[in-house]
């Protein structure tokens, strides 16, 4: 099916005479007649539900959804991104690991690798997503396990090189994980180009209002984990927490990842959404499709509109032809990328106040990717113990202006937007 039609239908079909919208099954646990019967579901012997913590009935239909939006074969849903790509990495590092990381990564994902999983022992390697092929081998090691990278870097915007992040991560042996979380599904499915894993915080574009934090992973079914067994005991030798399951031996190459993530890590970690946030999620990609043409066409006008304007230094979209990313974006997202542009006022810090405090439609958030346009100056909020030496290094600039188009009209966004700069 087309992915505008898995948007609306996907996931979920329902009997003769049952709800056309996915039911919320509001209870954490499901009634057996015996205890046999309930053995095999604990035992991964038959399909099933025991406890909300593991396994959902609506929270599974949502995830179908993204999975045949991503084109994967098998999915599953966290209570946040955070929890998503934790998830992801961890199912198959463990300490004494390493990951390679593309270093323009969101902020969260950067403290979670470099920080947190420190903690644990699982070290990394930041790469910039321009490197070289060579610069990029440097970065493994024998321990190595997993690659990652963002299609498009929050807040970075730079885009990444999909195939030149897989060829690299398959010549040693290990997968290529990609958040997706700004193209969607709907602009950019990483599969097609070599990930093996996506993963995506569902709180932006997915949701799209606001309304519910989560996110999601999907995995392709294509990574052969035995044939790297040595590299992944935890997918292809007994699960001893697990009656001595072998994931990658009784769920094959499509099914042993997640499998193994809900099994172990859910039910360890417990990091499950609820069936009420996995229906607000429905609810939004029932309309993803439409909403990023939108998005995107409402991105571009507002960049186009900032990058004529003399009191605009610089515009960040990779849609523009002047992007440095416009070539990958071309290859990568040719149907348009997201609704967030960055750009930095001619007039320093602030400037960047006086506009933003002028804004009238855009509401100063640190959300992105909802139906409301919202601006941040990360140089006075996320970033604001920072001098403006040190902003520059971080690639964010004093000067700089994130702003996530919603899906007003164009017109009225950039009337706005020229108010305010004009008292600048
Ligand atoms: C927001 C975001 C996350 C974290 O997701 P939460 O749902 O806030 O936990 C991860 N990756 C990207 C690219 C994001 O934008």
């Amino acid at each position: 099916m087309n992915r505008d039609t898995i948007c609306v239908q996907g996931g979920y079909t329902p009997g003769n005479g049952e709800p056309r919208q996915i039911p919320i099954v509001q209870s954490t646990t499901f009634k057996y007649a015996t205890s046999e019967d309930m053995g095999k579901l604990f035992d991964l012997e038959a399909d099933g539900y025991f406890y909300s913590r593991l396994q959902n009935p609506t929270c599974d239909a949502v995830a179908r959804k993204i999975c045949e939006l991503e084109g994967g074969t098998a999915a599953m849903l966290t209570s946040s991104g955070q929890a998503a790509n934790f998830f992801a990495l961890f199912n198959i590092c463990q300490n004494g690991d390493h990951i390679v990381s593309s270093s323009t990564i969101y902020g969260g994902t950067f403290n979670l690798i470099s920080v947190t999983m420190a903690k644990m022992g699982i070290e990394a390697t930041f790469v910039d997503p321009d490197c070289s092929e060579e610069e990029l081998d440097a970065a493994f090691r024998p321990n190595t396990k997993a690659v990652f990278g963002e299609t498009i870097a929050n807040p970075a915007l730079t885009v990444l090189d999909i195939e030149k992040f897989a060829r690299a991560a398959h010549r040693h042996g290990v997968p290529l994980i990609v958040d997706n979380t700004f193209p969607t599904p709907v602009n950019c499915r990483p599969f097609e180009w070599g990930a093996d894993i996506v993963t995506h915080s569902t709180t932006k574009y997915m949701d799209g209002h606001g309304a519910a934090v989560g996110g999601a992973i999907v995995d392709s079914g294509r990574f052969d984990w035995m044939a790297h067994a040595d590299k992944f005991p935890g997918l292809c030798t007994p699960d001893e927490s697990y009656h001595g399951i072998t994931y990658a031996e009784r769920f094959g190459q499509g099914g042993a990842f997640i499998t193994k993530a809900t099994a172990q890590l859910m039910r360890d970690f417990g990091c499950t959404p609820s069936p009420q946030s996995a229906f607000l999620l429905n609810l939004g990609l029932e309309s993803l499709h439409v909403r990023m043409k939108r998005h995107c066409e409402n991105g571009l006008a507002v960049a186009r509109f900032l990058e004529a304007h003399p009191k605009v230094a610089y515009v960040d979209y990779c849609d523009l032809p002047s992007s440095p990313f416009h070539a990958l974006a071309q290859k990568y997202l040719p149907n348009g990328s997201c609704g967030v542009v960055s750009f930095g006022l001619a007039g320093g810090r602030e400037a960047a106040s006086t506009f933003m405090k002028n804004l009238k439609l855009a509401a100063i958030e640190t959300h992105v990717a909802d139906a409301r346009t919202c601006c941040l100056n990360p140089a006075s909020s996320t970033h604001r113990q920072m001098n403006d030496e040190q902003l520059k290094a971080a690639g964010v600039p004093a000067e700089l202006v994130r702003m996530s188009c919603g899906l007003e009209s164009s017109e009225d966004l950039i009337a706005d937007i020229a108010q305010a700069l004009d008292k600048v």
